[in-house]
């Protein structure tokens, strides 16, 4: 259901309610929606006034609540499996982090994996001497 806010010619707004949009378009062309106040049939659709029955605002948002939390749980649970991949795959230097990095991209040493700590500040550094970094996103464990 629909209700449109209606216009008649005759300068009188009021209410009604459609099926649809496209029932009220029937009910238009036909002439068939007439102003309770001249009887006239030359109405001007203005606006929706509310939007279908059944489905009321409470209900939406408490959908989408739980879509998020759904959402939320399967960002954790990805955020989980990335740091479970870096933990495996890629040799841990802690706050060496930033030495270590410089090493490999000045000192052309042999290519590597790591990960560690580093501060945004210097994170900003490496980035601007073109060294590419990447924040991982860390969840702790028992969170997840
Ligand atoms: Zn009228």
């Amino acid at each position: 259901m629909i209700k449109y806010n209606l216009e008649c010619s005759c300068g009188e707004q009021f209410e009604s309610w459609f099926q649809s949009s496209s029932e009220y378009d029937k009910l238009h062309k036909k002439n068939l929606i007439s102003c309770y106040a001249c009887g006239g049939t030359k109405t001007v659709k203005k606006s929706i006034m509310a939007p279908s029955i059944g489905t009321s605002s409470k209900n939406t948002v408490s959908h989408n609540l739980d879509h998020k939390k759904e959402f939320l749980k399967n960002v954790k649970t990805k955020l989980k499996e990335l740091r479970e991949y870096v933990e495996k795959n890629v040799e841990y230097v802690g706050d060496k982090f930033v030495s270590e990095v410089r090493a490999i991209h000045y000192d052309k040493k042999k290519k590597r994996n790591i990960y560690g700590t580093a501060s945004l500040e210097q994170t900003n550094e490496l980035k601007e001497e073109g060294i590419e970094v990447q924040t991982i996103p860390w969840v702790e464990k028992e969170n997840a």
